[in-house]
């Protein structure tokens, strides 16, 4: 897999990518979306397909913004998983033989 990224691009702007240690404890959640500091947190301690997935997901709830899709959290939630789907994918052994 790919290093955890530092940054995303989406449209015009730069989303900043942070590991942030305690947010699942401190927020109840794997991961934030801050739209007023372009800031996706993710908690430190997750790691492999979870944290990916936990990148996805907030991805797509700042293209939500973004984009002003208004999308419920459900769909949010399995376009985030079908992306990341996608995504690892693209890294599969499959692709680099014949
Ligand atoms: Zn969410």
């Amino acid at each position: 897999m790919i290093p955890f990224p530092k940054y995303l691009r989406l449209g015009g702007h730069v989303i900043k990518v942070k590991r942030v240690a305690g947010l699942i404890k401190d927020e109840s959640a794997f991961g934030t979306w801050d739209d007023a500091s372009l800031t996706i947190c993710i908690d430190a301690d997750l790691c492999g397909t979870l944290a990916w997935e936990c990148i996805f997901h907030e991805a797509v709830e700042a293209a939500n913004t973004a984009a002003e899709l208004s999308l419920p959290h459900e769909k949010i939630q399995i376009l985030g998983l079908l992306l990341h789907q996608i995504f690892a994918s693209l890294m599969e052994q499959g692709q680099t033989k014949g």
